[in-house]
C-alpha cells in the first residue's frame, strides 16, 4: 500500500466460511492492515447460528471444506457422509485458531451503515454502537442464507409456549417428550422433522407445498474410504472445480429420453439407494433440471417413492408434490417413512391456510386448534440481498444499495457491483449456484487478486455499469433456460412476500465460471474501472 491515512486497509464484515478465508487471504496472503466485523458472538456463520435438531450439511463430508491448505486437509477427518453442526463450527473455529485470525477479529458487532467518502474515497464503517472506523477496501460476506424469514402470523407474541426461527435455535431447548409444531418444509424443515420425529412426543408438521426429498444415504465412513480420499484431494480439488454443481462427483451426460424406461428405472433406483439429492438431480441425467419431460420423469418416480412408503393415502397425497422438480434438491435419512410413525401428523397449510397462533398452538382455518409446547419456524430466509438491505450502504456520490438494486440486486461476477468502489461482496448476486464452499474460495480468491493488483498504488477498483448489465443478462439468460424460474423458491426472491421474482444466480455451473474469472483476470480484470485516485488514502 502507498501512505495510509484510514484505521485499516480492508475490513471484513460477516465471518463465516467466506469472511474466515478473506481475512486470511488479505492479511496473510497481500499483508494488509484487515479488522473482520461478526454480529454473532462466535464465528462459523450459517453453523454458528443454525443449532436445530438435525442440522448439517448435504455436501457430502468430504467436499465441505476448504481446499486451499494440503496439510489441513490431512488433519482434519470425518466419519459420517454428511457433517453435523457441531463439527463444522469446531472446523471453522480451528481454521481461525490455525492461522491465528482472532486477534483481528470483533465478535459481537453488528455493522449497521457503510459510506464511501468521495474526497478522500475511503469506506467509513459503523457500528450498531456508533463506533466507526474507515478502510480503503471493505469485502462484505454477509451470507446468502442469513437474513432469517420471519413470517407475521397474528397472535404470534400470545403463544405461551416456546417460539423459536431455526437459524436463532437456543443451546439450551430440548424438545425430548414435548409436543412440537413445524412451519416450513425446504431444507431445514426435512432435516428438522427427521429428528425431531425420533424427539417430540408429537410433531405437528405444517406443510405448505409438498417437497420431493431423496434419501440422503447418511451413515458411517470407515478409516480406508477416508484415508483414499485424502490421499488424492488434488485431483478431487481440480474435478470439483472443474464440474458444474462442485459436489464431488461427475454430472451425467446422457439425456434421460436417450435410454430405456427399465435403464431409466434402474439408474434412479440405483442413485436413490446411493443418496444426496444433488446427485439425483445432476448425477443420473443431463437433463432433469433442463428439459420438461426428463424432468416430470424423475420427478414420477419419487411420487411413486413416496406412495410406496406412506401408509396413509391421504398423507401421502398431501406430500405428494405436483409442481415440477426444481426447488434446490432436498436429502433425508427416512424423511417419508416418518409419517407412518403415530407421534407424526402432517397438517396441510395449503388446504387448510393457519389463521392465527393462540397461546396455546396454532389454529388452522378448519377451526382446529394444534395445541403445542414448542413452535419451530423453518420458514427460511430472505435470500442473497436480504442483509443487504438491512444495512444502510451508500457509494459513490450518496447512492443507496437500495437505490442502486431498486430493479433486482445485480453485481459483476457476484463480487462487486457498479457505484460502490472498492467493495467487495463474497456470494453477492449472481454468484454460482454450487456446492458453496469451492464457490467462496473462488471468489475469496479472485477478490484478493483484484485488490491484490490494485492496492499497491492505491488504485480504485469499480465494477462498471456495462460490465454489470451484461453479467445479469447472461444469468438470467442461463436461469431462463432451465426448469427453476418454473417453481417459486429462494432461488428466485420468490420466498418472500413483494420481494421481486428475479434472477439471483450464476446457474452456469463451476467450471464455467472458473474459465470467465480466469479470462477476466488475463485481460486486466475486464470489467472493473480502475484509476489512481485524486487523494491517497
Ligand atoms: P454465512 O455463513 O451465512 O456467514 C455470514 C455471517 O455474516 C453471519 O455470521 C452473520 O452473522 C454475519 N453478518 C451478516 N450481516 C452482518 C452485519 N451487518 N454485521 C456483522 N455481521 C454480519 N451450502 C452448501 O453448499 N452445502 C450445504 O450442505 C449447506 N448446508 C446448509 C445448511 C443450513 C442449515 C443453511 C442455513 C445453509 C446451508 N448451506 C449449505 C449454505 C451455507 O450458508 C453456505 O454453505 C456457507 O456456510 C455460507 O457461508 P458465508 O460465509 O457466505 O455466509
Ligand atoms: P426454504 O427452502 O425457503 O423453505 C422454507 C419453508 O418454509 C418452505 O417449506 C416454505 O413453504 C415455508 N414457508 C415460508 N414462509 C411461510 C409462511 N409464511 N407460511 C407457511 N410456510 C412458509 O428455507 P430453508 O429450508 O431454510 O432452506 C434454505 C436453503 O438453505 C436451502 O435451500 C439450502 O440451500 C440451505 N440449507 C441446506 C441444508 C442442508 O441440507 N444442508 C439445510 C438447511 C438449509 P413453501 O414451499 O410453500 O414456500
Amino acid at each position: 500500500m502507498t501512505e495510509t491515512r484510514t484505521d485499516y486497509d480492508a475490513v471484513v464484515i460477516g465471518l463465516g466460511f467466506a469472511g474466515i478465508y478473506q481475512l486470511h487471504t488479505l492479511r496473510n496472503t497481500l499483508g494488509l492492515r484487515v479488522r473482520a466485523f461478526e454480529k454473532g458472538s462466535g464465528v462459523g456463520g450459517t453453523w454458528f447460528w443454525n443449532r436445530y435438531p438435525g442440522a448439517m450439511s448435504d455436501t457430502e463430508s468430504p467436499f465441505y471444506r476448504y481446499s486451499f491448505d494440503d496439510e489441513f486437509l490431512k488433519e482434519w477427518s470425518w466419519d459420517r457422509k454428511y457433517i453435523d453442526q457441531p463439527d463444522i463450527l469446531e472446523y471453522l473455529e480451528a481454521v481461525v485458531d490455525r492461522y491465528d485470525l482472532r486477534r483481528d477479529i470483533q465478535l459481537d458487532t453488528e455493522i449497521t451503515s457503510l459510506v464511501f467518502d468521495d474526497a478522500t474515497e475511503t469506506w467509513t464503517v459503523t457500528s450498531v454502537d456508533g463506533e466507526s472506523w474507515t478502510a480503503r477496501y471493505v469485502v462484505t460476506a454477509l451470507g446468502l442464507l442469513a437474513a432469517v424469514n420471519m413470517p407475521d402470523i397474528p397472535g404470534m407474541d400470545t403463544f405461551e409456549g416456546t417460539l423459536v426461527h431455526t437459524a436463532h435455535w437456543p443451546g439450551d431447548l430440548d424438545i425430548q417428550g414435548k409436543r412440537v409444531g413445524v412451519i416450513g418444509t425446504g431444507s431445514t424443515g426435512t432435516q428438522f422433522i427427521s429428528a425431531a420425529a425420533k424427539q417430540a412426543s408429537h410433531l405437528t408438521v405444517f406443510q405448505r407445498h409438498a417437497q420431493y426429498s431423496v434419501p440422503s444415504g447418511n451413515g458411517p465412513t470407515t478409516p480406508q474410504e477416508v484415508e483414499e480420499i485424502k490421499a488424492h484431494y488434488p485431483e478431487i480439488w481440480q474435478q470439483v472445480r472443474g464440474s458444474t454443481v462442485a459436489f464431488g462427483f461427475e454430472e451425467s451426460t446422457i439425456p434421460t429420453m436417450s435410454v430405456s424406461e427399465e435403464e431409466r428405472e434402474r439408474i434412479y433406483q440405483e442413485a436413490w439407494e446411493r443418496g444426496n439429492g444433488f446427485y439425483f438431480m445432476f448425477g443420473t441425467f443431463s437433463d432433469i433440471a433442463t428439459d420438461a419431460d426428463a424432468n416430470e420423469a424423475a420427478a414420477a418416480f419419487i411420487r411413486r417413492k413416496i406412495a410406496e412408503t406412506v401408509t396413509d393415502p391421504e398423507t401421502a397425497r398431501l406430500l405428494t408434490p405436483t409442481e415440477p422438480y426444481a426447488k434446490r434438491p432436498l436429502c433425508n435419512l427416512g424423511y417419508y417413512e416418518l409419517y407412518n410413525q403415530d407421534n407424526v401428523e402432517l397438517v396441510s397449510i395449503k388446504e387448510h391456510p393457519i389463521v392465527e397462533i393462540t397461546p396455546k398452538g396454532v389454529r388452522t382455518d378448519d377451526g382446529r386448534e394444534h395445541e403445542l409446547d414448542v413452535l419451530v419456524f423453518a420458514t427460511g430466509f430472505d435470500a442473497v440481498d436480504g442483509n443487504y438491505r438491512r444495512m444502510e450502504i451508500r457509494g459513490r456520490g450518496g447512492l443507496t444499495v437500495d437505490e442502486h438494486w431498486h430493479d433486482a440486486p445485480t453485481s459483476y461476477l457476484g463480487v462487486a457491483t457498479a457505484g460502490f468502489p472498492d467493495l467487495f461482496m463474497v456470494l453477492g448476486p449472481n454468484s454460482p449456484f454450487t456446492n458453496l464452499v469451492p464457490a467462496i474460495e473462488v471468489q475469496v480468491e479472485f477478490i484478493t487478486k483484484v485488490i491484490g493488483s490494485a492496492a499497491p498504488d492505491g488504485a480504485v477498483i469499480e465494477a462498471t455499469q456495462q460490465a454489470e448489465d451484461e453479467w445479469t443478462e447472461t444469468c438470467r439468460d442461463i436461469a431462463d433456460a432451465t426448469l427453476f424460474p418454473k417453481t417459486d423458491s429462494w432461488i428466485f426472491g420468490a420466498n418472500i412476500p413483494g420481494k421481486k421474482h428475479t434472477v439471483l444466480f450464476y446457474l452456469g455451473g463451476m467450471a464455467g465460471f472458473n474459465e470467465i474469472l480466469t479470462d477476466v483476470e488475463q485481460h486486466g480484470f475486464r470489467g472493473f474501472d480502475v484509476r489512481t485516485p485524486s487523494v491517497i488514502a
